[in-house]
């Protein structure tokens, strides 16, 4: 590990009881860190309060300079933090690296964003009197975050609520505080008030979300995780009527038509299941191809698969990583295991890696058919379930047989049949001929019980301001 990322493991290590942070790659403690009460955390919410009102009244270009020096930070450390990530994410370097290019392109993009918060002047229904409409900031943000992206789940969220003018308080996830907090510390380095950006680590995720939802300080939540947990977070803040941002699972369609360019679409089912050893909401959950390259497809994808090499992801020749933890290994094996013994063909893989610890073997399972339970549940693993079928009305409704609707792909060449089904598909993100769509200049999220609200974008921003309709009269 860098020099600089051994320091800032020390300078958060506290000594006596909080919470301990693991490497899943070796079952070793990193660090112990601050587990905040709920007592400290309202003093958090209190801070933030406080400081609001200096900070919404900064300019734009104000609040723009100072998340500017934010991203330089982030960028100029980007090896110190892309080892913390791979230290208690389990993911390679390589895709740590690339997490922390993606997190900081969020607080460059909602820097320039920030300055073109666009009111509007509305043609007015009374001679007398002029319609104006301005944007504000929402208020005080809470978030919570997941630890497959510990960097990048969190700037997508604060960059834009620090350059609308809403401070944010951030509850991490228990297994990856670390490059959360470093990131803190980059941003007070930048300039960023203490009252302004808060990350709040803690053992007790429930009650410290409960806190965070429930606040009558607090006017806005953005949550990145599961639906169950999102479901819970959104009856919480019901009660005081907080808005709400949810980016929630996923089960992803990645669909592969007999005119498709089968090259390409094993590039893209590579990039689009394997990255972080599958545990993303947006990977390929479920891979359908159609009958006439069926085999043609499974037989190269598993050629590619067995190539992968599983590893710590701090060696260098590392393609896969292991799973967070014991749980997650246990619960892909268990999907496996079921779709196996109802007639599914392991091709590659199948089991746990003969590493042990959290590490699974990257598996292509052939014949899978939609009954099995793993082609409604979100896999979280290195594993492609792959299914047969015939024709494009089939797999469209296939496809969209879940409650989830996030990130779908398909490669096909036929420019009706793109069309057809690109407007068809029920996600809010879709891939043509494409096995990766997350870049800070789109709108990321999804419908049904997949989320509600975007990041990312100029909608990023809107997530954090609310519209004031003042209509000037007596004219
Ligand atoms: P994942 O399956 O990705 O771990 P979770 O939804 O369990 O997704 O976790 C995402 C975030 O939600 C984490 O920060 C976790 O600590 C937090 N979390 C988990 N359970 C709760 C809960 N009951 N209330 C509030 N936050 C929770």
């Amino acid at each position: 590990m860098t020099a600089a990322a051994t320091s800032l493991l020390d300078a958060y290590h506290i000594k006596g009881s909080g919470l301990d942070v693991d490497n899943p790659a070796t079952g070793t403690l990193l660090a112990t860190v601050k587990d905040y009460s709920l007592d400290e955390i309202s003093d958090c919410i209190a801070a933030a309060t406080t400081a609001m009102p200096a900070w919404a009244k900064r300019t734009a270009k104000d609040r723009a300079g100072v998340l500017q020096r934010w991203y330089g930070l982030i960028m100029q450390h980007q090896e110190d933090l892309a080892q913390l990530i791979t230290a208690e994410c389990g993911k390679p370097l390589p895709e740590a690296r690339g997490e922390v290019a993606y997190g900081a392109s969020f607080v460059e993009w909602f820097a320039e964003e920030g300055k073109r918060a666009y009111g509007e002047v509305i043609p007015t229904h009374n001679p007398r009197a002029r319609i104006v409409v301005t944007k504000q900031p929402v208020g005080v943000v809470s978030a919570i975050t997941p630890w497959n992206f510990p960097v990048a789940m969190i700037t997508r969220k604060a960059a834009p609520a620090l350059a609308a003018g809403c401070p944010m308080i951030v509850k991490p996830a228990e297994a990856t505080p670390l490059s959360a907090l470093a990131i803190e510390a980059l941003a007070y380095e930048a300039g960023i008030p203490e009252g302004v950006f808060k990350v709040v680590t803690s053992c007790d995720a429930a009650a410290s979300g409960k806190l965070l939802t429930t606040h009558p300080d607090i006017r806005k939540i953005s949550f990145t995780g599961s639906t169950a947990v999102g479901k819970i977070l959104m009856r919480q803040a019901a009660d005081t009527i907080k808005r709400a941002s949810m980016e929630l699972g996923g089960n992803a369609p990645f669909i592969v038509f007999d005119d498709a360019d089968l090259d390409a679409a094993i590039d893209g089912a590579m990039a689009s299941k394997y990255r972080n050893a599958g545990q993303t909401c947006v990977c390929a959950n479920r891979f359908y191809v159609q009958e006439g390259i069926y085999d043609a497809f499974i037989e190269k994808f598993a050629e590619k698969v067995a190539s992968l090499n599983v590893g710590n992801g701090a060696d260098d020749d590392t393609d896969v990583g292991p799973l967070i933890n014991p749980v997650a290994l246990k619960k892909v094996s268990d999907l496996v295991d079921g779709a196996v013994d109802a007639g599914a063909l392991a091709i590659v893989g199948g089991a746990p890696s003969e590493l042990g610890g959290n590490y699974y073997t990257p598996t292509v399972l052939a014949d899978t058919t939609p009954d099995m339970e793993i082609s409604n549940a979100e896999i979280f693993g290195p594993v492609a379930p792959v299914f047969r079928f015939k024709g494009e009305d089939d797999v469209i409704e296939m496809a969209n047989n879940t409650p989830y609707g996030l990130a779908a792909y398909f490669y096909a060449r036929d420019l009706g049949r793109v069309w057809r089904v690109a407007e068809a598909l029920e996600y809010g993100m879709v891939g043509v001929n494409e096995g990766i769509l997350s870049t800070e200049v789109a709108p990321f999220g999804g419908v049904k019980q997949s989320g509600i609200g975007r990041e990312g974008s100029r909608h990023g921003l809107d997530e954090y301001l609310e519209i004031k309709y003042m209509l000037m009269g007596g004219l």
